[in-house]
């Protein structure tokens, strides 16, 4: 068969409102023209984020119930804790509320004043994280991510030769860890190669340096790897997924992603000290190393999720049904990031509406567009979230569908699409926007607008 369906059925159903184009106008108008504003009962379909936001399995509700909530050695840290050294080799696995407080445990650590942490494109709370602990994050994609129509396979790869330059030019001994993000989040959810993976492992041995793996989509960047790289299409996800991780010293992974759970996260250590030293940290700050700052539940939903989204049929239809969106669009003549990563479709704002300057904010005139069409909360990812203060606008403007998992279905992805078409037909009525008021800080989720 060629048609690739959900591969689920529905048991729990969640209702969705629908709303008058006038209410969507008022309810926008009210929230000052910030998505981020609006109350989720009045969205109908919202694309937000995939973060934290999937639909866990009847088996996962299961292990809710079934959940033992000892504080300490509980049963259910046992199977959390089996199910990651199964999947990735790691014997230190600790358990933390999500990925920020991996980063921050992980950089309080090894992280400080004159540290320099590369990456493919550091998540923005990985960033934060590092730069907190006052060392310098630097972004070392490779040129190709840069240009929105490239279809490099892999556009998530980290720029091997700037990595080494960065080593050779700053010294090694102030390089604490290199990272690698998969799939690169902020770089269009696109994959890394297994191939850059290991080259990478490779100069890191060359200059003796930890390689930490940003793990937060494991599952659907191994998806990518078994579709795309020559060599890797005959290996199970399992086999691929064990690769990457042998090939690190560590890694933080929030499992609101890849382990389809509403809270949660790990973090992996291979080092026994530094495993030591963490655990400690997680005490003081997080809970106790069997539970660090989760439930006893909460550890057994991510051990079923993180064993469920290795199945090729999930991954199949997720990738799928990002690519499906993806190529709708681009058949009716808007312009996205190309080729469609895993997680979410990129649209690029600066084409949508070329009579919207960078300083009226094109993105956020898209959200709102989608808003007001469609009740389709989507995120901006341009210079409302990056620019401002001083600092200059990204060479990007765009708005970010993403999709969270197991929750939509095909027809609801069809009127995304005739949205965002409608939409585009009309997009010289577009407007741009003009800040009221931001904070100092991480503006794109309080600042308020009005539409010029
Ligand atoms: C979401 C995310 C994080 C942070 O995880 P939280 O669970 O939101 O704290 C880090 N890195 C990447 C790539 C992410 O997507």
């Amino acid at each position: 068969m060629k048609t690739i369906i959900e591969p689920f059925r529905i048991k729990v159903v969640e209702p969705i409102r629908m709303t008058t184009r006038d209410e969507r106008e008022r309810l926008l108008r009210e929230a000052s023209y910030n998505v981020f504003l609006l109350r989720a009962k009045d969205v109908l379909i919202d694309l937000l984020t995939d973060s934290g936001t999937g639909a866990m399995s009847a088996e996962q509700w299961a292990g809710i119930m079934r959940a033992d909530e000892s504080y300490a050695g509980a049963v259910s840290f046992y199977r959390f804790k089996e199910q990651l050294t199964s999947m990735t080799g790691f014997e230190y696995v600790l358990p933390t509320h999500q990925g920020r407080a991996s980063e921050r445990l992980l950089f309080e650590l090894i992280g400080g004043e004159g540290k320099v942490v590369p990456n493919n494109t550091h998540f923005d709370t990985t960033r934060a994280n590092i730069e907190h602990s006052g060392a310098e994050a630097v972004d070392l994609q490779i040129p190709e991510a840069k240009d929105p129509r490239n279809r490099h396979p892999f556009k998530g790869n980290i720029d091997i030769a700037a990595l080494e330059d960065l080593i050779k030019r700053v010294g090694p001994e102030r390089i604490p860890a290199v990272m690698v993000t998969v799939t690169n989040n902020s770089g269009g959810g696109q994959p890394v190669s297994m191939a850059n993976l290991r080259e990478t492992r490779a100069i890191c041995d060359k200059y003796k340096l930890r390689f930490i793996l940003d793990a937060c989509r494991f599952a659907e960047n191994a998806w990518f790897i078994k579709q795309r790289e020559p060599g890797q299409t005959e290996r199970s996800i399992r086999e691929i997924v064990r690769e990457m991780f042998d090939l690190v010293d560590g890694a933080t992974i929030s499992a609101k992603k890849d382990g389809i759970v509403n809270i949660g996260g790990v973090l992996l250590i291979r080092d026994e000290s530094l495993f030591q030293d963490a655990s400690n940290l997680l005490i003081l700050t997080e809970g106790y190393v069997t539970y660090g700052g989760l439930a006893g539940r909460d550890l057994e939903a991510m051990a079923q999720g993180f064993e469920e989204v290795l199945e090729e049929d999930y991954l199949q239809y997720r990738i799928r049904s990002i690519e499906y969106l993806g190529e709708r669009l681009i058949n009716a003549g808007v312009q996205i990031v190309e080729p469609t990563g895993g997680h979410a479709v990129y649209v690029d704002a600066k084409s949508f509406c070329p009579h919207i300057p960078p300083e009226q904010f094109p993105g956020q005139a898209v959200v709102c567009g989608l808003y007001r069409e469609g009740g389709i909360r989507a995120v901006e990812i341009g210079s409302v979230m990056f620019g401002g203060h001083g600092r200059p606008n990204p060479a990007m403007e765009l708005v970010r569908l993403t999709i969270p998992r197991r929750v939509y279905t095909q027809s609801h992805l069809d009127y995304v699409i005739e949205a965002t078409i409608e939409l585009y037909t009309r997009r010289e009525s577009l407007r741009g926007l003009r800040i009221l008021d931001e904070p100092k800080a991480l503006r794109h989720f309080t600042a308020r607008f009005e539409e010029l």
